[in-house]
């Protein structure tokens, strides 16, 4: 064999031997290839399963989201009526505590008014007082004692005339106006029953510079 023939007969050789690999690994890799593409097949079919099953979350997500806004409105605004109610309600027992504390006030007042009654006389003349001095008194007393007329009844009264033009003989004791002539007194009623043209008053006392 001539050294040409012997590199000619290697090639074939190496050539036939090395085709016959070729077309192994290339069958070999078909094979993989069909057997990658049925494993892949079930990944794809579950991939795109995932897609969808992802979309629907997307849409139950987005729709959730938006019942929570909507009830995130409805309780802002019925939390906006429940201060507004309880405002109201605070202006409400406010508006109760001023009147409870005017009427309070009043109440308090009261005895005041009393007091200024007592202190205002009225423009009849103070006659007598009490043993201690602190309270005076208008009408008939002890002055009177000695006249034919006096009856014990007759103490601490005003005479009021209902009959205008009927002349005042004692101003002392005599009006025509008896809310004018003393500020705290009352209607005798025991003696006026049988009156009908002057009626009796018993002056009930006032208090002078005495606090
Ligand atoms: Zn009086």
């Amino acid at each position: 064999m001539e050294y040409s023939d012997t590199i000619i007969y290697i090639s074939s050789s190496v050539l036939l031997t090395f085709g016959y690999y070729l077309n192994k690994v290339l069958s070999k890799n078909k094979e993989l290839e069909e057997k990658q593409e049925q494993e892949y097949q079930p990944l794809m079919d579950e991939n795109i399963k995932i897609k969808e099953m992802n979309n629907k979350l997307k849409m139950e997500n987005e729709s959730l989201l938006k019942n929570i806004n909507e009830l995130s409105l409805e309780i802002s605004n019925k939390d906006i009526k429940l201060t507004s109610f309880s405002n109201k309600l605070e202006e409400y027992y406010n508006t109760k505590k001023v009147i409870e504390s005017e009427e309070k006030k009043t109440e308090e007042k009261k005895p005041e008014e009393k007091e200024i009654k007592f202190k205002n006389t009225g423009i009849g003349k103070l006659r007598y007082k009490n043993k201690e001095g602190t309270i005076y008194y208008h009408g008939m007393g002890h002055l009177e004692h000695n006249y034919a007329w006096w009856r014990p009844y007759m103490n601490r009264n005003i005479i009021q005339y209902k009959n205008k033009n009927r002349k005042i003989i004692y101003p002392e004791y005599e009006t025509h106006d008896i809310s004018y002539f003393c500020t705290n007194c009352e209607y005798s009623e025991k003696i006026n029953k049988t009156q009908r043209s002057l009626f009796y008053y018993e002056c009930k006392g006032h208090k002078i510079n005495v606090d």
